[in-house]
């Protein structure tokens, strides 16, 4: 609304709100032509949001003195979120993939957290771009991504590998629920349309991440599998 929200005044005004005991006033403040916030306070009774009303022009001294520390900080998130990002496709890219399998195995091994990882190809994708043209191409990698999402979790570390191959560490799977994952990834992919009715098909290599496993272990592993699902036929799933 870009004014104040005030729960003291107008009950229920918010549909965002899920404590419906307490009451809530919700401060909107410009930082910068590019950032919006809005400051949310909660309060347990009639006392406290009396004392935040008090309060408020203190809180408007406030955020005006953090406005270029609100910004930088803004700046940094979206720095580092455009380092990280893949552009075609949204998805983590792989420089931020190797920075983060690090601290991923250590994770693994002082959690005890299991992790099955698919790297997926494209089956003959340069025919696909040579035939219909690279824009083409991109749309297909771009639906590529929405169905593999849709067929995974949010917990899922989804990245793009390179070109056409995509790799998903898959958080607490073992290498048999990653193969069956795979299986089913293939399979929707096989079956669905794509841009312009095109029909395409990936292969699939699996494994799992083993106690003492390295990052360079893991990934010869992994692309040995997809190798492998190549030089067998295509459109396959292949462990190790
Ligand atoms: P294979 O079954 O052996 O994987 O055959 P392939 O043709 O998929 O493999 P190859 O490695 O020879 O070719 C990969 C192609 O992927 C080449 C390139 O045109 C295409 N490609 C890579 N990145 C992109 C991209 O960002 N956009 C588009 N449209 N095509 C891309
Ligand atoms: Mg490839
Ligand atoms: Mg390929």
């Amino acid at each position: 609304t870009s004014s104040t929200v005030d729960s003291c005044y107008f009950k229920d005004l918010c549909n965002k709100v899920t404590n419906k005991d307490g009451n809530y006033i919700c401060i909107p403040y410009t930082i910068s032509n590019e950032i919006d916030i809005v400051l949310s306070i909660v309060t347990l009774n009639q006392e406290e949001c009396s004392a935040v009303h008090k309060l408020i022009p203190l809180i408007q001294d406030y955020i005006d003195a953090a406005k270029p520390e609100i910004v930088s900080k803004k700046m940094t998130q979206i720095l580092e979120m455009s380092a990280r990002t893949d552009t075609l496709t949204g998805l983590f890219n792989r420089k931020y993939l190797e920075e983060s399998i690090n601290r991923i195995i250590k994770e693994e091994q002082r959690l005890n957290i299991s992790y099955g990882i698919l790297l997926a190809d494209i089956d003959h994708f340069k025919i696909v771009n040579d035939t219909h043209g690279h824009l083409v191409g991109d749309e297909i990698l771009k639906k590529l991504v929405k169905y593999c999402k849709s067929n995974i979790r949010k917990t899922d570390f989804f990245a793009r590998w390179g070109g056409e191959e995509f790799i998903v560490l898959l958080k607490s799977s073992n290498i048999k629920q990653a193969n069956k994952i795979a299986n089913e990834l293939r399979q929707y992919i096989q079956s669905h349309n794509f841009p312009h009715s095109l029909k395409i098909t990936c292969s699939f290599g699996v494994t799992e991440f083993k106690v003492s496993d390295t990052q360079i272990g893991i990934f010869k592993r992994v692309d040995e599998a997809l190798y492998e699902a190549k030089e067998s036929g295509r459109n396959k799933v292949c462990i190790k």
